[in-house]
C-alpha cells in the first residue's frame, strides 16, 4: 500500500526492521500523463502529396441515439464474455485498472506535474472541458488513450464495441443525471454531436459488458487508473451497467478521482440514492474496496486533505482542474509563425511553422491543414501539442498552411500562412495576402461579440489587435511582410518566450 510505504519510508532512520522491499518500493515520483513532446512535427512533403489521405483525418462519427429504438437487441449482443489481456505494464485489481508500477508500489504520481508541461497551451488550470457519452459503440482501436480517435488502453483491438443495450429514453434519462452529476464544473456533456477532433475531450462508452474491453475480470465499469488531474485529456472509460453514477465515477477516474466510502458518493461502491461528488474530505476505500495498490492519486488527495489523511475532496479537486460552469465567451487567439501572410520560397526548400496560441481557459486544441494548389494535403490534430511543423522538398506550388485552434464553446479560429514555391507571390492587393482574403477564415460558432482582448494583451501578439478576436485570430493584420524574408529558424524561439511571458502572468 503505498501510502503507508511512504510513511514508513519518512520515519526510516528510526524505523527498525523495515522490509526491504517496503523502502526500494516507494518514492520514485513520476507522471506517465504529463508527456512532453520535443521537436518539430516532420513531414516530407513530397511523401505527403503523393500519399493521398494518409495525412488528412477522418471525420468525425456522429451519434444516432433513435438506433436504440430500432436496433435489434440481438444486434446489440456482447461477445462471449472471454477474457481479455490488458497491456503490458496494466494491472487489474478487482474493479480498478491501474499501472504497475503504482499498483506495486514502486512508483507514485507527482502531485505537481513539471512546470514547463504546464506552461504547454492548454494544459493549464482552470480548464473548460467535455465529456462525450457514446452509446453508438463503434470499433475502438487498442492503444494509449485518444477518444477522439477512438483509441484506448482498455480497448479489444478492432473489436466493434456494441450499441448500448437499453431504449432512447433510457440513454437519455441517464445523460441527465450525469449532466447533474457535473453540472458546478466547466464541463459540457455532449452526446447528439460528437466533439471536434481538435478540442481535447473524455469519451464514456455507455453499455457492452467487460469482456467488450480487454480486462480479465468482470466489472461494473473501468477507467484507466492514475490519471491525477486529468493531465491527458483524451481518456476512454467505460460503464457497462446501466447506473448514471457508474458512468460518472468512469469519468471522474479519468480526471484522478479514486474510490471513497459513503452510500451518497458517486465515487463509492456502497448501494445509495442520491449519489453526488463530495464537498469534503471523504475517507478513501482503498483495502476494503478493491485491494492495496488501488489508490492511485494519493498524493493529489493529500494536497486538499492533509499528509497521510487517507481522504479524498471530490469537488475541491474537480474545481482545481475545471473551474465552475460559467460561459466562455472568449475565443482562443492564433497566430503562425514566421508571422506575415505571405511567403516565397524556391522549389526543394524546407520551412518550419509554429503556432502561437492563447485561451482564457485550460484544455484548448488545434490542428494544421496543408493544402497545395487548392487540393488538402494535410490535416492532422497536434494531439502531442508540440506547437511545431516541419515542411521539407516542397515541389511547387502554392501551399495554404491553416492553423486552426478550438475551445470548449465552439470557438474555432484560424490563421493562414500562404507560401508560394517556385512561383512568385502576386502583387499585394490582387489576391494572396490582402486582409479581405483572410476575412472570414475565423469562424466562432457561438457567434458571441465579447472582445475583450483578453490574451492578446500581452502585447505579444501584436498583429491581433483589441476587438479582433471575436472574428478569429488573423483578420487585422497588416499587409506587409512580402516575400522570403521572414523563414522559421529566427523565430523558433517565440514558441517558448511565449509560454514563459504566460507562466509569469499566472
Ligand atoms: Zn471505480
Amino acid at each position: 500500500m503505498a501510502l503507508k510505504a511512504d510513511a514508513l519510508l519518512l520515519l526510516c532512520g528510526v524505523t527498525a526492521g523495515l522490509p526491504a522491499v517496503a523502502a526500494a518500493a516507494d518514492g520514485e515520483r513520476y507522471d506517465p500523463y504529463a508527456k512532453m513532446a520535443t521537436g518539430a512535427h516532420r513531414y516530407d512533403m513530397r511523401e505527403v502529396l503523393q500519399s493521398r489521405g494518409k495525412f488528412v483525418a477522418e471525420p468525425v462519427e456522429q451519434p444516432d441515439l433513435s438506433q436504440l429504438d430500432s436496433l435489434p437487441l440481438s444486434a446489440r449482443a456482447s461477445e462471449p464474455q472471454v477474457p481479455g489481456q490488458l497491456p503490458e505494464g496494466w494491472v487489474q485489481i478487482g474493479e480498478v485498472v491501474q499501472r504497475r508500477e503504482i499498483a506495486e508500489g514502486r512508483k507514485q504520481i507527482d502531485p505537481k506535474p513539471l512546470p514547463a508541461w504546464e506552461d504547454i497551451e492548454g494544459n493549464q488550470y482552470p480548464r473548460k472541458g467535455t465529456v462525450f457519452l457514446n452509446f453508438n459503440g463503434g470499433m475502438l482501436k487498442a492503444g494509449d488513450d485518444n477518444s477522439a480517435e477512438n483509441k484506448s488502453t482498455l480497448a479489444r483491438h478492432n473489436h466493434p464495441y456494441p450499441v448500448f443495450n437499453g431504449s432512447e429514453a433510457t440513454a437519455l434519462t441517464l445523460i441527465q443525471a450525469v449532466q447533474q452529476d457535473l453540472e458546478t464544473l466547466g464541463v459540457r456533456v455532449l452526446y447528439l454531436n460528437r466533439p471536434s477532433k481538435t478540442v481535447p475531450y473524455t469519451m464514456a462508452m455507455v453499455g457492452g459488458s467487460w469482456s467488450d474491453t480487454n480486462i480479465g475480470d468482470p466489472a461494473g465499469g473501468v477507467a484507466p487508473g492514475t490519471d491525477c488531474e486529468d493531465r491527458d485529456q483524451r481518456n476512454v472509460v467505460y460503464a457497462f451497467d446501466s447506473s448514471s453514477a457508474t458512468i460518472s465515477q468512469e469519468i471522474a477516474h479519468a480526471w484522478g478521482l479514486d474510490h471513497t466510502l459513503g452510500s451518497d458518493r458517486i465515487m463509492s461502491y456502497q448501494a445509495g440514492n442520491n449519489k453526488h461528488f463530495g464537498d469534503n474530505c471523504q475517507a478513501l476505500c482503498e483495502e476494503q474496496c478493491q485491494g492495496p495498490g488501488t489508490i492511485g492519486c494519493r498524493l493529489i488527495h493529500e494536497v486538499y486533505c492533509g499528509e497521510d489523511s487517507e481522504q479524498q475532496n471530490d469537488l475541491a479537486e474537480l474545481n482545481k482542474i475545471f473551474g465552475t460552469p460559467e460561459d466562455d465567451t472568449e475565443p482562443p487567439t492564433v497566430n503562425i509563425l514566421p508571422d506575415g501572410d505571405v511567403i516565397e520560397l524556391e522549389v526543394g526548400a524546407d520551412i518550419e511553422v509554429k503556432a502561437d496560441i492563447h485561451d482564457n481557459y485550460g484544455g484548448v486544441g488545434w490542428r494544421i491543414k496543408v493544402s497545395r494548389d487548392g487540393k488538402v494535403a494535410l490535416d492532422e490534430v497536434d494531439y502531442e501539442k508540440v506547437g511545431a511543423w516541419y515542411f521539407a522538398n516542397l515541389e511547387a506550388g502554392t501551399y495554404e498552411v491553416v492553423l486552426e485552434a478550438e475551445d470548449h464553446a465552439e470557438h474555432v479560429v484560424q490563421d493562414k500562412l500562404t507560401i508560394f514555391v517556385g512561383t512568385p507571390a502576386p502583387p499585394t492587393g490582387s489576391g494572396g495576402d490582402s486582409e479581405g482574403d483572410s476575412e472570414g477564415e475565423g469562424t466562432t460558432a457561438g457567434g458571441d461579440s465579447d472582445a475583450t482582448g483578453g490574451s492578446a494583451s500581452d502585447g505579444s501578439t501584436s498583429e491581433v489587435g483589441p476587438g479582433a478576436d471575436d472574428k478569429g485570430g488573423c483578420e487585422c493584420r497588416s499587409t506587409d511582410q512580402g516575400a522570403g524574408s521572414a523563414l522559421g529558424l529566427p523565430l523558433l524561439g517565440l514558441w517558448l518566450a511565449h509560454r514563459a511571458r504566460r507562466r509569469r502572468r499566472a
